[in-house]
């Protein structure tokens, strides 16, 4: 393709962007195609020929199009939104462009001593104090993962990455029994087995994680000869909004010489404003922690933040040398890789930046602050409706509820009313909602994130809960 025809399609690209934009709402929020229906239409064989971009781009619509699920839609309740804004977007068009592998500090120094610049601004945002460092990962479970293993090189004196983790006694973690599946995830492939993962009890109010029964988990398990290495506090359970209390965690991890890692993955965001920091009381105590631009602050995924109390014991995990990485600067600089598992990275703080800067602190805590104000409005809407059940409090903007019809108190059969009523409503595409268990009851999550959602899309989807569950 010469500059030319680029630059051609690149402009007609662009418009078609804007117009999508525009107009996402004209499409079903959760793609209306069943399993195999996109394949059917793509040919199996590559092409032995090159074809126009006008062919490829008239397939991209009829045939691809139709299978896509709008996440920008501002009915999207579903999961937590991945926001695209406009000046993530066009990051991301100059990210592209550039074509940067973010590896080492000399594959592009400007991309390295930018990610801790605006890793530092972002610090100043959420409100932590001096002394974190960050990180950029891919994913809130990469960063999880390589934080694990961290504490698990700690706890074996550095030596399981050399010898394995059979010649160490067993090691223990431990999370909430809401907390996210990425933990258990990591817990396994780092061969600490899922097993050893300690899953403790919830307070049935606020679903935060019970600190007396995390310490009698750690000494019982100290007792039995196993080494307790990490705790995984939760700031906001995919689930229930459960905010785990750090201080009293973090006060148990530090008399046991604990690891204290918080998962803030989308609650974090809510940091921006001065009145949630009450969240992070105990910060203190904390050794790690993540949260997702790419979840609730306006980043193209992905964007994961990490940060750090101390990069040593995190970068000594992870470093690994061979003579095709070595560069002149090493030791003076930063080199990412060493910071997480894949060597590779993309140039992820670019869009960053162009979110804070173009946005400004003061416009991300309004767009965070009304969401959450519509979510409270949309939970207490719920909550005066004699025939629906608040099943989570909208403490961020995030509440769970179900349908209770009078008369009907079989469990199992409000489960399946529960049930048909989240697929009715996502087959009639004009909202997205995913369903989650609280306390073992089916519940449909409302999750108000997305960037141009409004009071009135939140309105029309709760008057769209209330038709079609009462034709349930
Ligand atoms: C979304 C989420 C994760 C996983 O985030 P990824 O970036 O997709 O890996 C982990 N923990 C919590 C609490 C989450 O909400």
């Amino acid at each position: 393709m010469d500059s030319e025809t680029f630059r051609r399609h690149a402009h007609a690209l662009v418009d078609w962007l804007a117009t999508y934009r525009d107009g996402v709402e004209r499409y079903p929020v959760r793609a209306q195609v069943g399993p195999g229906e996109i394949a059917s239409r793509l040919p199996l064989s590559p092409p032995r020929e090159g074809e126009p971009i006008e062919s490829l781009f008239r397939d991209f619509e009829r045939d691809l199009l139709p299978g896509v699920t709008h996440w920008p839609h501002p009915s999207f309740f579903a999961y937590f939104p991945a926001n695209a804004s406009p000046p993530s977007i066009l990051a991301e068009m100059l990210t592209a462009t550039l074509g940067l592998q973010c590896m080492v500090w000399q594959t592009s120094p400007a991309a390295a001593e930018l990610e801790a610049r605006v890793m530092e601004r972002l610090r100043q945002m959420l409100g932590l104090p001096d002394g974190f460092t960050g990180v950029i990962q891919a994913s809130a479970s990469s960063a999880t993962l390589s934080l694990i293993l961290t504490a698990r090189e700690r706890a074996t004196d550095w030596r399981a990455n050399e010898a394995g983790v059979g010649a160490h006694k067993p090691m223990t973690v431990y999370c909430s029994a809401e907390t996210h599946s990425s933990i258990e995830k990591a817990v396994g492939i780092i061969g600490i087995g899922r097993a050893n993962l300690r899953k403790v009890p919830v307070d049935g109010d606020s679903f935060a994680m019970r600190p007396d029964a995390l310490d009698a988990a750690i000494a019982a398990d100290f007792a039995a000869g196993r080494k307790p290495i990490c705790v995984v506090a939760t700031l906001g359970t995919t689930g229930a909004s459960g905010i785990d209390a750090l201080r009293p965690i973090g006060e148990i991890c530090r008399c046991h010489g604990v690891w204290l890692h918080v998962d803030a993955a989308w609650a974090g965001s809510a940091l921006v404003l001065p009145e949630y920091r009450w969240m992070i009381d105990g910060i203190e105590h904390v050794d790690s922690l993540v949260m997702n631009p790419h979840k609730w602050l306006l980043t193209n995924f992905d964007c994961s933040a990490h940060y750090v109390r101390d990069p040593d014991p995190l970068v000594r995990t992870l470093a690994i040398l061979p003579d095709f990485l070595k560069t002149r600067e090493r030791g003076e600089v930063d080199d990412y890789r060493d910071w997480g598992v894949p060597l590779g990275r993309r140039f992820r703080a670019l869009k960053l930046w162009f979110v804070i800067r173009s946005y400004g602190v003061a416009a991300l805590q309004e767009i965070v602050r009304a969401h959450i104000a519509t979510a409270r409005e949309a939970a207490s809407w719920v909550e005066a409706e004699a025939d629906f059940e608040l099943m989570s409090p909208a403490t961020l903007a995030l509440f769970a509820f179900r349908y209770r019809p009078r008369g009907i108190d079989d469990e199992a059969a409000l489960d399946r009313i529960n049930e048909t009523l989240l697929h009715r409503l996502n087959d009639a595409g004009r909202a997205y909602f995913t369903q989650t268990r609280i306390a073992g009851r089916y519940a449909i999550r409302f999750s108000i994130r997305q960037r141009t959602t409004e009071r009135r899309h939140v309105a029309a989807a709760w008057r769209e809960i209330r038709e079609t569950a009462r034709g349930v």
